[in-house]
């Protein structure tokens, strides 16, 4: 827990949110400046800075962060029409919130390579 961190205070409720799936480490909501009409934000409890704090210890969270990210994209049929899952990683890659989140992005065609 960082206190001065944005999702480590929603994660423990400071900030109220609506979260659509919790669990003891693992928490979504939906993003607040929806990019797609599915824009969903996967995020661990525990505060991360980026991808770069991710060690050996933590693959059995990453990988649960990528189960819920199937569920979540198959209770909206995303699994028919494909979604992308995108974690921003530091300046160049535009990561503003410090502490690791995975985006779902789905229900349109999206554009490759990014912008
Ligand atoms: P990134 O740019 O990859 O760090 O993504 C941060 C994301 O957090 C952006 O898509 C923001 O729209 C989103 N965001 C920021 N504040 C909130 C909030 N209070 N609730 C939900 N999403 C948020
Ligand atoms: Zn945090």
């Amino acid at each position: 827990m960082n206190k001065d961190c944005l999702f480590c205070k929603i994660g423990t409720g400071a900030i109220p949110s609506e979260k659509i799936y919790e669990s003891d480490t693992i928490f979504a909501i939906n993003d607040i400046n929806p990019q797609a009409p599915t824009h969903i934000l996967i995020i661990p409890k525990e505060h991360y800075s980026s991808l770069l704090d991710i060690e050996e210890a933590d693959h059995e969270l990453m990988g649960s962060i990528i189960s819920v990210a199937n569920n979540l994209a198959k209770e909206r049929e995303l699994d028919l029409s494909g979604y992308r899952l995108v974690v921003n990683c530091g300046e160049n890659a535009g990561q503003s919130v410090m502490h690791i989140h995975y985006h779902i992005l789905g229900g349109r065609s999206l554009k490759w390579p990014p912008g």
